[in-house]
């Protein structure tokens, strides 16, 4: 089950609740291929061809820096080989897979607080 960050600026207002953590459907790979690029989604599909194991995915609130947008940031896991893998998320509104961890406010640079806005599954 995951949280919902709910990110909010004192100094514009600006709020935004994020679906941080993992959800139970993601042991479903469909639900995985969403998260990635279309060549990662090549990579992941040869890897679970190949045996990887282990798959997972966390997500945390961040900002793309492209943007500015404050999304839920994810990255999926896996094991091939013995070896831990990695495969990044990307911004789900410009694409970019460039983005910081959500502490300063993207629109006034105020500082950003964090509270648990409920749960998801
Ligand atoms: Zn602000
Ligand atoms: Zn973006």
């Amino acid at each position: 089950m995951g949280k919902i960050i709910r990110v909010k600026c004192e100094g514009c207002g600006l709020e935004k609740d994020v679906y941080t953590g993992g959800s139970i459907r993601d042991c479903e790979i469909e639900m995985i291929m969403k998260l990635l690029t279309p060549e990662r989604q090549e990579i992941l599909s040869e890897a679970v061809k190949n045996g990887a194991s282990g798959i997972s995915v966390t997500r945390e609130p961040c900002i793309c820096v492209s943007c500015g947008e404050i999304y839920a940031y994810s990255a999926v896991f896996y094991r091939m080989n013995n070896i831990d893998k990695r495969l990044r998320g990307v911004c789900p509104h410009c694409g970019s897979e460039n983005c910081i961890s959500a502490k300063k406010c993207p629109q006034c640079k105020g500082v950003l607080s964090h509270s648990i806005a409920g749960h998801w599954d």
